[in-house]
């Protein structure tokens, strides 16, 4: 026994250290994952940001390297297509489209150039002589005709949108050289050779303006450098060249692109746009950990009880086993003991009469007391049986037809010379020739027992009532005693196997515990019930219920 409860008390150690170690490995997760979530997602970001870095670069090298091509405007492509691409001089910002403007030839090799061009022509190597002649310094009125020419030859050749742009802005610059006959003259001529010309004066004029604007915001800092234009990135390079673009970037979650003028917004793609994760974002993972966290002690407080409550259990069961066995123990030595009166009255009674050594007036007594311990011996013994039957589920009841009244009669018949004996005054009040289907050995056997316990159970008023009736279809059997009562707190458990009061003028008694079980068991095979109640003044009343119409049959 000390052993199951060293074991016992070894497994909750054991099973308390266990809760607490998993707390504590709960709690820990729970700090490291809390703490992690903040650093993942710092790692989250700045592998995002590093690569939107190299992507923004990417669309810019990929801007410059397209404003280098021609820009041919055909039927398939629209101008807004084409990058916009200027350039930062020191004098101010242009689009890059009229930097072929640039005079940067002698006026005589200009005109040299232009002599030969016109001398090669129409052979396309006249093309880099108008080039040359392209870049005259215009001082009089012929400088300009000639320049506007030369570009008229380079439009020729080359469909570049760029060439039309330095056309365009030749011919409507405000210089004195052109009047307004002559401005409609060369333009209607660049009409009929660039079909969408209306379209590319346009977007000249939009380009032109956003230089202006540029020139505004310019931050005048030298080499490479990025700035935000209206929600627009600018990116200068060394050489002075600008491109200004809308960054298509893409983040994945919980990256977020922002423009912000908060330099603290996140990390920095270009000037005003960041990448940053928002709080929100932050605050619903802490909080999924703290959940995940509460869930966990959850699951292992109800685990701990759930232990807690099969180790209680156990326990029990091992102490109602201990219990049951020490019962069957004393039961065995009651059972032993019980039998053996009866039996050393019988044989001392018989030797006597064998020997004929006692009077003759007394040799009807000695009968009798053979008659009557024989009735216990065999009531006890029946006990024993019906007990040990039932606990291997083999007693069956079979049903007669019987005079449950004379039944009753005669059981208390054989009760005569005991109660005499003993002094009992018996009040019988049985309804005569009641017939019920009934097994008359049960029934014989819960009467016995009844009366047995009320002889037992008297002391000073032996009084025993015994009652047989039928009521609403029950045929009801009582036997009421003046003895010592049942307390309360007993009514219920005495019909339990080898259960008995410890008061002491109970355990005065010989009894194995058995008889109101076994009464019981009886009663309810044959679909019935028993039951005690106090009886007035003292003493108790034992209630016996069986169908009228009793159809159970015993299995
Ligand atoms: P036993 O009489 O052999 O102890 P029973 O099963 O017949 O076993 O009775 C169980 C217990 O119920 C008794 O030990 C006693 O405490 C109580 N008991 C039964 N009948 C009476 C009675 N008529 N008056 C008082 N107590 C009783």
């Amino acid at each position: 026994m000390r052993i199951r409860y060293l074991l016992n008390a070894g497994l909750l150690l054991l099973m308390a250290g266990l809760f607490g170690t998993a707390v504590v490995l709960n709690r820990n997760h729970f700090t490291s994952a809390n703490a992690n979530v903040e650093i993942a997602f710092e790692r989250e970001l700045r592998l995002q940001v590093r690569h939107l870095r190299k992507e923004l670069e990417q669309q810019e090298d990929e801007l410059f390297a397209r404003a280098e091509q021609p820009l041919i405007l055909d039927e398939a492509s629209s101008v807004a297509d084409f990058p916009e691409h200027f350039l930062i001089l020191p004098n101010g910002v242009v689009p890059a489209c009229t930097a072929g403007l640039a005079e940067t030839v002698s006026d005589k090799e200009a005109k040299e150039a232009f002599r030969s061009g016109l001398a090669a022509l129409p052979d396309k190597a006249a093309l880099p002589h108008f080039k040359t002649a392209a870049q005259l310094k215009v001082k009089t009125a012929d400088d300009l005709y000639r320049k506007i020419g030369a570009w008229f030859n380079v439009l020729e050749f080359e469909r570049d949108v760029r060439s039309v742009c330095c056309l365009l802005t030749l011919i409507h610059q405000s210089s004195p050289a052109l009047t307004e006959s002559q401005r409609l003259f060369f333009n209607d001529m660049l009409g009929a050779q660039v079909p969408n010309l209306e379209q590319i004066a346009a977007w000249l004029k939009q380009q032109e303006a956003t230089a202006e604007r540029i020139d505004q915001y310019l931050t005048r800092q030298k080499g490479a450098y990025r700035t935000t234009i209206n929600e627009r990135t600018l990116s200068v390079r060394e050489d002075g060249r600008a491109v200004l673009y809308p960054p298509r970037l893409e983040t994945a979650p919980p990256v977020e692109l922002i423009r912000s003028a908060d330099e603290t917004a996140g990390m920095e793609i270009a000037p005003g746009l960041y990448a940053t994760i928002p709080k929100a974002t932050v605050a619903e993972a802490q909080r999924n950990i703290r959940r995940q966290y509460r869930t966990g002690n959850t699951i292992m407080a109800l685990m701990a009880l759930l232990g807690a409550g099969l180790l209680a259990g156990m326990a029990a069961s091992a102490q109602r086993r201990q219990k049951l066995n020490a019962l069957r123990t004393q039961f065995i030595a009651t059972v032993s003991h019980e039998l053996r009166t009866p039996l050393s009255l019988i044989r001392l009674h018989a030797e006597t009469l064998h020997h004929g050594r006692i009077p003759p007036e007394k040799v009807a007594e000695y009968h009798q007391t053979i008659l009557t311990e024989s009735e216990r011996l065999s009531g006890i013994v029946n006990n024993v049986l019906d007990f040990s039957r039932m606990e291997r589920g083999k007693l069956t009841i079979h049903l007669e037809t019987v005079n449950l009244s004379d039944c009753t009669g005669q059981i208390i018949e054989s009760f005569a010379s005991r109660f005499e004996t003993e002094g009992f005054k018996v009040e019988q009040r049985i309804k005569p020739d009641i017939i019920s289907r009934t097994d008359p050995l049960a029934f014989s056997q819960i009467l016995f027992n009844l009366l047995d316990n009320a002889i037992k159970y008297s002391d000073g008023t032996k009084i025993i009532e015994i009652g047989l009736d039928v009521s609403k279809g029950w045929n009801i059997l009582t036997v009421a005693d003046q003895g010592i009562g049942i307390p309360d707190k007993l009514k219920k458990p005495i019909f339990d196997e080898f259960t008995r009061s410890d008061d002491s003028k109970v355990t005065a008694r010989r009894g194995s515990g058995i008889g109101l079980n076994v009464a019981q068991r009886l009663a309810e095979k044959m679909g019935g019930t028993i039951e005690v109640a106090d009886n007035r003044p003292k003493g108790t009343v034992f209630t016996v219920r069986l169908k009228e119409r009793n159809e159970t049959t015993g299995g």
